[in-house]
């Protein structure tokens, strides 16, 4: 009863506090995978574009912000709980490349709601960015100006600015708060540069593939990670299209028996398929073909996804 008793005060309390602040902040003990858009360039009413949010010790990490991201944001904090994915608490976006289908959302994300922002959004990703943030500023130079020099007091009136840290290389490293994020070149036709990302915290390792045909650089990123998460096309899609368009596309993207090679050398404890080019077959044509050739866990994503 004694030893029960040492227990009782020396863990329980503390862990009952732990508890309390947890769900008074939001935060996650555990690290949190939200796929909040699985999409492609083709447009889809099911699936935003390209989105996936980290959230660890309270904090979300948004990767890519592509068309419908906010709004699938806003459903993850309103309708699943997950507090920080409300937009104005968003403070870090990293961008894998510039194509449309994973940036479109970012002027809605930079202009949500940003006068009730208590911090500025950090942007990290490819030279480019800044010039993205640019464009943002002169399509809503008129509500900006209205806000600010109207009626509506406003605070902080450079908080619809975002911060840009550009980067042209792989080996750029984020490294605060307990969670490590680093960037590393994928190969992506001929767009350049294109990034996929490992983030690492202490209780997950997790790999963003980015757009990107097949690298070796993904293998030797997601070797040992707990997941990865990758792009995919699949054989039965790209043989319904012409020998032009397989040729363009197997040189953007990843084959589904080029993604088994890569899931049998790297192992990951979960593969979750994303950005599935799928053409007129069904998307879960990619599925059905990896696991034929790949025996590890693996699924499709779909948006809201939580792992
Ligand atoms: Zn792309
Ligand atoms: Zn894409």
């Amino acid at each position: 009863m004694k030893i029960l008793h040492i227990v009782d005060k020396k863990i329980v309390l503390p862990a009952l506090i732990l508890l309390l602040w947890m769900s008074f902040t939001g935060a996650q003990a555990e690290t949190k995978l939200i796929m909040l858009g699985t999409g492609t360039p083709v447009p889809n009413a099911e699936r935003a574009g390209q989105g996936i949010a980290i959230i660890y010790n309270g904090k979300a990490y948004l990767f890519d912000v592509g068309g419908g991201v906010v709004k699938r944001c806003i459903q993850a904090w309103k309708q699943m709980g997950f507090k920080s994915l409300n937009p104005t608490k968003i403070s870090h976006l990293f961008i894998t490349h510039l194509h449309s289908d994973h940036v479109l959302d970012y002027p809605e994300f930079a202009n949500t709601y940003w006068w009730r922002r208590t911090s500025q959004i950090n942007v990290y990703g490819p030279v480019g960015i800044e010039k993205m943030a640019w464009g943002y500023y002169q399509m809503i130079r008129f509500s900006i100006r209205h806000r600010i020099e109207g009626k509506q007091p406003v605070k902080n009136p450079t908080f619809y600015q975002t911060i840009q840290h550009e980067y042209k290389k792989g080996g750029w490293t984020f490294n605060k708060n307990g969670i490590k994020i680093e960037a590393f070149e994928v190969a992506h036709g001929d767009l350049h540069p294109a990034f996929g990302y490992k983030i690492q915290t202490p209780d997950k390792t997790i790999v963003i593939s980015g757009d990107t045909m097949k690298s070796e650089k993904v293998i030797e990123m997601a070797t040992g990670a707990d997941i990865l998460v990758h792009e995919v096309i699949s054989e039965d899609g790209i043989s319904r299209i012409s020998p032009f368009w397989q040729k363009y596309h197997s040189s953007y993207h990843t084959r589904t028996p080029e993604l088994a090679e890569i899931a049998n050398k790297a192992k990951p404890k979960l593969l979750i398929l994303t950005h599935v080019l799928h053409y007129t077959a069904p998307v879960e044509s990619a599925l059905h073909e990896i696991k034929k050739l790949y025996k590890g866990k693996v699924v499709l994503a779909n948006d809201l996804d939580v792992f």
